[in-house]
């Protein structure tokens, strides 16, 4: 526990507690005289600077032609439009590091692969794009790939990448090229006056430009059992997840009787020892083709009049089996599988441009075949919210680099572009990574971290604001304040590191730190302690302090 003499004594001041935990870290592990050696770089103070770009070179290389729905459309060599943006940047002083009337150049709602994808291109384009992440409304930040364990199939990766791995990749790609990540949902978009309005949660943006990627949500059954086995037996991607260990050899079930689950059938008969398609009416509903198909498949079992009713497992906890449902006769039976392939279909997140841009039957956002180009100029849809054939993380991705291009392109096309430069951020240039920061997995180009071990490299390295969280494993409050600064430090994550130190793992800091109770947040500043917030607090209480800090 935290000894109380110790942190009365080094609490007295800001800058002795700060010494403190300088000196509390050092005594921690390795020598001082390698720690003293470490020297903070500086901060640079040089804000964002932002310039328009000129329409008049384009003019010359592009041909503005009106599209097929009315659409403004530029032709012409996309080389010749960029070297006329650089061109007009050469000449030009730069301007102020707000976006002009305080209108922003593009916001991207969605951060799945399409999302993150469409925000690294446009961020290093440097048209600064605010992203809005989702939270809770659409799926979780990070999009379908946070479910899923392995991903196999996306090119970079041969030994395979988790899903969430893959996922923190890209968030930190956008991130270092300087896109504004929010992790707010949006729950407003008003694309029928210009500029247009996002509103989310937590802030409203105005902006010339839109990418919506919003996703789409693999329709589930809703079986008693279908939490515990999603992703350890049920599955809604057969393509994504049929080639699984767990799965090969093995007898498989698809739900439905569509395109969608005959296809998923079809695929998972490379691998599966024999699939049984689970139909719930008396007939297939997919193409005479696929019906064909998969009837004349030896492979394949078709059950027609079959609901499934729940999964079965073994006393080990494993899925085993299914129990199903004659839907003529209600008689239940087993029908013994490993895994279950959900083939019924996804529904768009295409709520929020309902009545504003076409949506087909399924509420599919339209887009003019091969591009991303909703029935609204300025406003672009990409990856599964407006692909409802292909739905795979390159090809979501694929289609978010379209949509940040034809931004590019639109903006400078209609003299709304405002170039944003980053400044020179001496911290984040990788630095070498010594063995000890390889075994203690530190990396100063990050944000968030944990233990002494960061918090010792960052007290004397970071030229940025330092947020250090001191929890503990039986702290109630904790909880419910972690995601509360979890938001704040993302909305800050170019200006702020943040350490979570959990004081029975780390006694000695929590002491040198004058910690008396969790959850505690410190911050610091070049090698002074700014500011103690005890307890629970408004976000916007922390975001003062970085606010007056960064
Ligand atoms: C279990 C599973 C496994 C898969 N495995 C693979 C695989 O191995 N390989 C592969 O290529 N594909 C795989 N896929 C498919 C792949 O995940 C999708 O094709 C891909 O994620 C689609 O990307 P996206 O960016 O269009 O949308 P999503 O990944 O769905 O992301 C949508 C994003 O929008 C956000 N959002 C939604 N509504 C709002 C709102 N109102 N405000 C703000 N944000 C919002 C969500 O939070 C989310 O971040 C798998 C899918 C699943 C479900």
């Amino acid at each position: 526990m935290v000894g109380c003499a110790a942190a009365a004594s080094v609490y007295a001041g800001a800058s002795t507690a700060l010494q403190a935990i300088g000196g509390g870290i050092h005594g921690v592990r390795g020598s001082n005289a390698a720690l003293c050696s470490c020297s903070s770089s500086s901060a640079s103070s040089e804000a964002w600077s932002g310039l328009r770009v000129a329409n008049g070179g384009l003019a010359r290389e592009g041909v503005a032609s009106w599209g097929k729905q009315g659409r403004f459309r530029v032709q012409g060599s996309r080389n010749g439009r960029r070297g006329g943006v650089r061109a007009a940047l050469a000449g030009e002083k730069r301007a102020p590091a707000e976006p002009v009337g305080g209108v922003e150049n593009l916001v991207i709602i969605g951060s799945g692969p399409a999302g993150y994808t469409a925000a690294i291109y446009a961020a290093r384009a440097n048209l600064k794009p605010v992203v809005f992440e989702g939270y809770q409304v659409g799926g979780v930040r990070g999009g379908q790939l946070m479910t899923t364990t392995e991903v196999e199939n996306f090119p970079g990766f041969p030994e395979g990448i988790s899903g969430p791995e893959l996922m923190d990749r890209m968030r930190k790609q956008a991130e270092r090229w300087g896109a504004e990540l929010r992790t707010e949902d949006v729950e407003f978009v008003d694309v029928t006056n210009r500029p247009f309005t996002v509103r989310s949660t937590d802030s409203e943006v105005k902006c010339h430009s839109i990418i919506i990627a919003t996703g789409a949500t693999a329709r589930r059954l809703g079986l008693p059992r279908e939490h515990e086995f999603w992703s350890r037996g049920i599955s809604a991607c057969a393509i994504c997840d049929g080639a699984s260990p767990i799965f090969r050899g093995q007898e498989l079930a698809v739900v439905g009787g569509g395109d969608t689950a005959t296809e998923e059938a079809l695929y998972l008969t490379k691998y599966a020892g024999h699939v049984h398609l689970l139909v719930r009416r008396e007939k297939l509903r997919a193409s005479k083709a696929m019906q064909d198909r998969v009837l004349n498949n030896p492979n394949v079992t078709v059950h027609f009049n079959t609901e499934t009713v729940d999964v079965e497992s073994d006393d080990k906890g494993q899925m085993v089996g299914l129990k199903l449902r004659d839907a003529m006769t209600c008689e239940e039976r087993s029908l013994r599988v490993r895994g279950l392939f959900y083939g019924i279909g996804h529904s768009p997140n295409s709520e929020l441009l309902r009545g504003q841009v076409e949506l087909d039957e399924a509420s599919y956002v339209v887009v003019e075949p091969g591009t991303t180009d909703t029935t609204v100029e300025g406003v672009y849809a990409a990856g599964d919210l407006q692909d409802y054939e292909w739905r795979q993380a390159i090809t979501a991705a694929g289609s978010g680099c379209m949509a940040a291009l034809s931004v590019e392109r639109y903006l400078a096309a209609n003299d709304l572009l405002v170039e944003f430069h980053q400044p020179a951020q001496e911290e984040v240039k990788k630095k070498e990574l010594t063995k000890e920061d390889i075994d203690m997995k530190f990396d100063i180009s990050m944000t968030k971290h944990k233990g002494q071990y960061a918090l010792r490299k960052l007290y004397h390295e970071s030229p940025r604001v330092i947020s250090v969280l001191y929890t503990s494993p039986t702290c109630g409050p904790c909880r419910t304040l972690k995601p509360i600064l979890n938001k704040v430090i993302d909305e800050y994550s170019n200006d702020v590191h943040f350490v979570e130190i959990d004081i029975e793992e780390d006694p000695e800091i929590a002491e040198a730190g004058g910690i008396m109770g969790t959850p505690c947040v410190q911050f610091f500043k070049n090698k002074e302690q700014i500011k103690s917030i005890s307890g629970v607090k408004m976000k916007k209480e922390y975001r003062e302090v970085i606010e007056a800090h960064k």
